[in-house]
Formats: C-alpha cells, sequence, structure tokens
C-alpha cells in the first residue's frame, strides 16, 4: 500500500463518505452509467433511477438492436447528451457477443488484456473509458487515469504529467494493492475533489487533501 495514497483517501472519506458506484460490478446497467457520468450514487436522483430502468437502455439487447436515432431519443428524455448514442450501441453489442443477452453476468472473467484490446477497438472508446468499464464493470484492478487524478497525484509531487502510462498504472494500482473496490473509491473521490477544489486552478484552501502538499505548496502540472 502507498501510504500517500491510503491518507488522501481517508482523508478524502472523512470529508465526502466512502463514496460508492450507483451500480456494482457486473451489471449492464452499470456499464451504462458509466459512459452516462452517472456512476457516481450521490449523483443519481430516484428519478434518474426510474428513467433509466424505464427505457431502452436498461437492456444490452434493446440497445443492441436499437437505432442511434431512438437511443438518442431516450437519452434527451433523460437530458443526457445524445451523442451517447453510438458508443452505448457499440458497446451493447461487444456485450452481446461476450454475455449473451444476460444484464447481470458478475465480474468479466478473462484476461484483462483482451478486454481492453477490443474496448478500445470499438469507435467512441478510449483508453480512459475502456479502464473504467473495465474497473467499475468488469472488477478488473486498472485505473482509468483521468484528469482530475493526474492533477491532484502531480501537484502533491507523487507523479509527473509525462511519466509513462505503464507508470501511472502501477502508482495507483500498486499503491492500493489491486483491491479494486479503493481504487473505485479512489476514483469518485479525486473526481469529487477534482470538481470542488483541484480543477484547472488549485482551490488548497479547505480541501481535504490540504495536509499532504509539499511545504512549498502545490507542484503545478506541467513541472510535477
Ligand atoms: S486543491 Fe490543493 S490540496 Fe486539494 S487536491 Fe488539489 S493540490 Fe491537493
Amino acid at each position: 500500500m502507498d501510504s500517500r495514497l491510503c491518507a488522501a483517501l481517508e482523508l478524502a472519506r472523512k470529508a465526502y463518505g466512502a463514496l460508492e458506484p450507483a451500480e456494482p460490478p457486473g451489471r449492464w446497467t452499470t456499464l451504462a452509467c458509466v459512459v452516462l457520468g452517472q456512476i457516481d450514487a450521490t449523483a443519481q436522483t430516484s428519478r434518474r433511477r426510474q428513467w433509466f430502468t424505464g427505457s431502452i437502455l436498461a437492456s444490452p439487447s434493446d440497445v443492441a438492436e436499437g437505432k442511434d436515432e431512438l437511443i438518442a431519443v431516450s437519452l434527451t428524455r433523460g437530458r443526457r447528451s445524445p451523442r451517447k448514442a453510438g458508443v452505448l450501441r457499440q458497446l451493447a453489442q461487444w456485450w452481446l457477443t461476450q454475455f449473451g443477452d444476460e444484464s447481470e453476468v458478475g465480474p468479466w472473467k478473462g484476461p484483462t488484456e483482451q478486454f481492453r484490446e477490443e474496448l478500445v477497438r470499438l469507435p467512441g472508446v478510449s483508453l480512459e473509458l475502456a479502464n473504467r468499464l473495465l474497473l467499475f464493470v468488469g472488477d478488473h484492478a486498472v485505473y482509468p487515469i483521468d484528469r482530475p487524478t493526474v492533477r491532484l497525484c502531480c501537484r502533491h509531487g507523487w507523479m509527473a504529467v509525462e511519466d509513462e502510462y505503464e507508470v501511472w498504472q502501477s502508482f495507483l494500482v500498486g499503491g492500493f494493492e489491486g483491491e479494486t473496490r479503493w481504487l473505485r473509491q479512489f476514483c469518485l473521490l479525486a473526481a469529487r475533489i477534482g470538481r470542488a477544489h483541484c480543477g484547472r486552478v488549485a482551490s488548497c484552501d479547505g480541501c481535504p487533501l490540504q495536509s499532504l502538499l509539499p511545504l512549498t505548496g502545490p507542484c503545478e502540472p506541467e513541472t510535477a
């Protein structure tokens, strides 16, 4: 365990609670929540959940067979970006080839690299999204290296922007000893801190991680 990451997780939990994903790993609905940016349970209202479960989006086979326009209408009704229709349909078709039309399949069994390669081949699936799906849906020990995490780790001097992708993975995944629950929590908490304090400009006063800063203050990502 990396003591800096553990301390950060602990402090963030004290400030915001132990954030949990809206859906557990292994479900199609979890995948849809990740794609739609609704994976933080506290961001999902009961109204939004009701819309989701009653829509075409709740079933992988309906999405796979649906036209993009139909999926887009459903997304618009739920006040989500209709531009996600294409990637959702691609992922639904991939899901059917992997798991059939089951909506709940448990953790994905198989090599992480193989899943990642298949996912990034789909139009609209970035490496970051593939890793997010692997962690939140597949329950694989990888980290979606996103902007909030990069800013946080660089400003604290733990990592540098120019560090290789594998070095980032090893710092974060190794730092939490591959414990997927902590990786998910850290990812959600980093996003929360990013929105509240650690955006384009760091606003460290009152940030839960202020006590972990270097004595000289935050390093800027470009120079960390
Ligand atoms: S706002 Fe400051 S204290 Fe908070 S995470 Fe960013 S660099 Fe750290």
